[in-house]
């Protein structure tokens, strides 16, 4: 096995390719990617063995990563394309042997992280739109150990539309569901102003009223979800200071709060710039105070900052309530996901406000997470890119 370096391994591939035009053979006289070793005039029966098997596992190979769905292609340390599968040359025509990567595939991503596999000499990921119009491309690039790299390209389109027809179809009830709802709402509101205060009936229309706000709160958040998900939203970016963003959020949350008991300490150490959409960042802030006020319950403190990390700034709302079990931090943020369900929904809770709160981050090209010990209180924490 020792005879069968990675690329002579692939050698077979090679029939699959052109050679290049600039730095590659003349066509069809494939040069040998690695020196053949010399052969022995009598060769030695272990020795032929070796190379049997080499040989049925050069097979194996060439036939699983050409059965392959995903496409798949390798370079040298110089991003000169060394082999291909049958996968990646059904994608584009352009591909050949020896010829520079950026000649083969015009993808800004997928150079990006074959290049940074090279450099890096570690996994990168991305996705490629400009390969093939109108598909996209999950590009997951390795080191090879003779210093190259080799990128895998999976294709997303078929999933995205899926994706796409869920959130349309989402956005679509929960908008045919806002006028009737507005409706309940407002019919149930007249009547309560019109019924006699000791009618057996207040406590129905009570019910009908308090359930058709909670839909209404509902349908929004799901409107509000899928437009961010789905890029529809546009936002507006813009450099701002982080002291701004934390006199917004603290300001508008006294305003909004209606005097509830929470004592609000804001600590800004971050005098850098931060690309960000304010009406985005204090729905943000405001979801995450209106969940402190929330679970960590009355009179509680509640600290709001910013510090500068790396490239960025990290701004935090931490409280001192009863924290959230370890197990749940990861799930925190997906829809629906609540630690007690009989508690969020008693306190009005749609089980969404994190969940925005996550794409709005992401759509900053900023990252969220949470930390927190029970009995400790929960911190929650978001970076904005520095401007
Ligand atoms: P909800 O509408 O239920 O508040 P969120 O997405 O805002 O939905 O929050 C998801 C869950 O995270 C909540 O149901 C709650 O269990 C937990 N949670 C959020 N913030 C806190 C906090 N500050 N302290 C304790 N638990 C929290």
């Amino acid at each position: 096995m020792k005879r069968h370096g990675l690329f002579h391994f692939f050698k077979p591939f090679q029939r699959n390719l052109q050679p290049g035009t600039r730095s590659g053979p003349a066509p069809g006289a494939f040069e040998p990617l690695v020196a053949e070793p010399p052969v022995p005039q009598d060769p030695a029966p272990d020795l032929l063995e070796d190379d049997l098997a080499g040989r049925q596992n050069q097979r194996q190979l060439e036939t699983l990563l050409n059965s392959m769905q995903d496409a798949v292609i390798a370079v040298d340390a110089e991003g000169r394309v060394q082999w291909a599968n049958q996968g990646m040359m059904e994608l584009t025509q352009r591909v050949r042997l020896q010829a520079h990567l950026v000649e083969t595939v015009r993808d800004p991503e997928l150079l990006r992280a074959v290049k940074e596999a090279v450099d890096t000499r570690t996994v990168r990921g991305g996705r490629a739109i400009a390969i093939v119009s109108g598909k996209t491309f999950d590009v997951t690039a390795a080191p090879l150990p003779d210093g190259g790299a080799v990128a895998v390209l999976r294709d997303l389109t078929e999933r995205e539309l899926l994706e796409k027809t869920r959130r349309d179809f989402i956005a679509n009830v929960s908008h045919e569901l806002r006028t009737p709802l507005t409706n309940i709402q407002g019919y149930s509101e007249t009547l309560l102003d019109t019924i006699s205060p000791d009618s057996p009936q207040r406590e129905f229309l009570e019910i009908i009223r308090k359930n058709a706000a909670r839909m209404g709160r509902l349908t929004e958040d799901l409107l509000a979800l899928a437009r961010v998900e789905s890029g529809e939203k546009r936002f507006e970016l813009e450099a701002v200071t982080p002291e701004d963003l934390l006199r917004d959020a603290a300001q508008n949350f006294a305003e909004t709060s209606g005097g509830r008991d929470l004592e609000l300490e804001v600590k800004d150490g971050a005098p850098q710039l931060v690309f960000a959409d304010r009406d985005a960042i204090h729905h943000v802030f405001g979801n995450l105070l209106e969940n402190a006020l929330k679970y960590a319950g009355t009179g509680t403190r509640v600290i709001l900052g910013a510090r500068p990390v790396e490239d960025a700034v990290e701004f935090y709302v931490q409280d001192f309530g009863p924290g959230i079990p370890s197990e749940h931090l990861p799930r925190l943020f997906e829809r629906f996901y609540r630690v007690d369900k009989a508690r969020s929904r008693e306190s009005g809770g749609t089980g969404l406000g994190l969940a925005i709160v996550k794409h709005i981050v992401l759509a900053h090209g900023g990252t969220i997470r949470a930390e927190s010990e029970l009995n400790h209180g929960a911190t929650f924490l978001f970076t904005l890119p520095r401007a």
